[in-house]
């Protein structure tokens, strides 16, 4: 965490929009929300020992000397956890500092054996950067980074094990962390859960952290306050590790409620630290500004300030991955998608391999929207339904788009392409082969789909009387037709023939 005191909120980045806006009582309300996220830098070893750090291993099992701080230790900078941090940088389009200095944060804790966190106060590693944030319609907005520093994680006390007594478990004492601070740029609940959605993308995509929630790799600290749209910010709360994206946009929601409930009786806000009780829904305070800590914060005199090879920085540059706003722009030029629909692909980076996996299997030319909506609604849905990934996915992306294939040039209609895909899903087998083998074929010929049009007609005069009165009944033959066609006929030429023979018959 920053020092309370240290983030300055001066600047209004831009306007709320309308429907951003809270209704109270006595008129319209701006959220201002302004996150810390705390990143586990992806690393086999701790920032400052050498102990590992596997998730779920037993208690106290992944301590070292320096991790339990016992006397006389000394640590040393793990040089792949700052590489970790300059990418993370990169890859939020941040400065780099060359020159960063790690700091003693004092504080005392029963998880916190050295007495205070090896953090980075005044000169971190990282400086400004921004964040693209893609929110419902395909609109994106830009999210102010105001730094990132490096710092340890602490240990955890576990309260629940045994009725009279606390236990301690240091496995996570020392690990790596990157803090991740923003500006105060976001107006609203959605923008806040955009935010978070995206920096999680781009630490996987760099993989510079798994963004693991579940596990704690990820959590946001999340600063509320609300105010007159115009007017000066108010005093804000900080809502401490929330550790999930739908948790963050709940605690928003009730927090900015609740300040407003505060300001529209005529009563103020008291700055302070809160936490989000996911069962109650409701953020409850846990100490206020006048209880806050003073860290005092000092250079740590067992370490030497951090000094960067700018060859190093231009190797990590240079080596950086596709990031997930490139990758975007590619795909929609190169395939003719929406944002929407690009946005949705690189959400994961084995999404838009998959459908890169999918144009690029067969000729050119094949229908990147239509492949698009049969991976994002058939194919994701089959996987959600079977506990599958993009990556176990039994349907492979030849298969996809061959059948993609077959609905463009007519072989089969779009409504046995449904049951061509469950078979696929099942069975593993090609789509052709199974249009083939089960005979599935789009009948397109007139001649046949007029001969069960006739058939129909013949044997219900009646209705053939009621549809010459309300052609809106034609969907009955067309219906009819269908089902003697076990779905194959081909539906715009069935729409065809029977509205022709119809406008025929009244004739008569
Ligand atoms: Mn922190």
């Amino acid at each position: 965490m920053v020092d309370s005191m240290t983030v300055v909120y001066s600047m209004q980045h831009r306007d709320p929009r309308d429907e951003d806006l809270i209704k109270g009582t006595t008129g319209d309300w701006e959220i201002i929300l302004g996150l810390e996220v705390h990143a586990q830098i992806s690393s086999k070893a701790k920032l400052f020992s050498g102990a590992s750090t596997e998730f779920g291993a037993e208690p106290n099992t992944q301590v070292s000397l320096v991790d339990a701080a016992l006397p006389g230790m000394l640590p040393v900078i793990n040089r792949y956890c700052v590489e970790q941090a300059v990418k993370t940088g990169l890859g939020l389009r941040a400065k780099i500092n060359p020159y960063s200095v790690f700091d003693r944060k004092n504080y005392f804790y029963p998880d916190l054996p050295q007495g205070y966190q090896i953090s980075q106060f005044k000169s971190p590693i990282v400086g400004e950067g921004e964040v693209v944030i893609d929110l419902a319609g395909g609109r994106s907005i830009a999210v102010g980074i105001e730094r990132l520093h490096m710092e340890q994680d602490a240990g955890k006390s576990v309260h629940d094990l045994s009725p009279g007594s606390s236990h301690v478990d240091l496995n996570r004492s020392g690990v790596a962390l990157m803090e991740i601070v923003s500006k105060p740029d976001m107006r609203s609940s959605d923008e806040a859960r955009a935010y978070v959605t995206k920096l999680r993308t781009i630490l996987r995509y760099l993989g510079t952290c798994d963004g693991n929630m579940e596990e704690g790799s990820l959590r946001a600290d999340v600063n509320v306050s609300v105010r007159r749209p115009g007017e000066k910010l108010g005093t804000r709360c900080e809502i401490k590790n929330v550790n999930s994206i739908r948790f963050i946009g709940q605690a928003i929601e009730y927090e900015a409620r609740r300040q407003i409930e505060i300001l529209e009786e005529g009563g103020s806000i008291t700055q302070e630290t809160r936490l989000f009780d996911p069962k109650a829904g409701e953020t409850r305070s846990m100490r206020s500004k006048e209880e806050a800590h003073d860290y005092r914060y000092f250079p740590d005199p067992d370490l030497l300030p951090l000094v960067l090879d700018p060859a190093d920085i231009e190797r990590i540059a240079a080596n950086l991955p596709e990031l997930p706003d490139d990758k975007k722009a590619r795909l929609m030029s190169e395939y003719g998608l929406s944002a929407y629909d690009a946005t949705v692909l690189v959400g994961e980076a084995a999404t838009a391999d998959y459908y890169e996996a999918v144009m690029k299997s067969g000729k050119p030319g094949r229908d990147g929207k239509l492949a698009v909506n049969w991976m994002t609604s058939d194919l994701f849905g089959a996987l959600n339904r079977e506990g599958h990934t993009i990556e176990t996915s039994p349907v492979t992306p030849k298969q996809l788009g061959e059948l993609v294939d077959l609905i463009t040039d007519g072989t089969i209609s779009g409504r046995i392409a449904k049951d061509v895909f469950d078979s696929m899903y099942k069975t593993g087998r090609d789509p052709a082969e199974i249009v083939e083998k089960d005979g599935l074929r789009q009948v397109t010929d007139t001649g046949a789909i007029e001969a069960a049009v006739d058939a129909i007609m013949a044997a219900n005069p009646d209705k053939v009387a009621q549809a010459k009165e309300k052609p809106a009944l034609a969907g009955w033959f067309v219906g009819q037709v269908m089902k003697s066609t076990s779905g194959k006929a081909n539906p715009q030429v069935v729409n065809e023939i029977i509205a022709a023979k119809l406008a025929a018959s009244s004739d008569d």
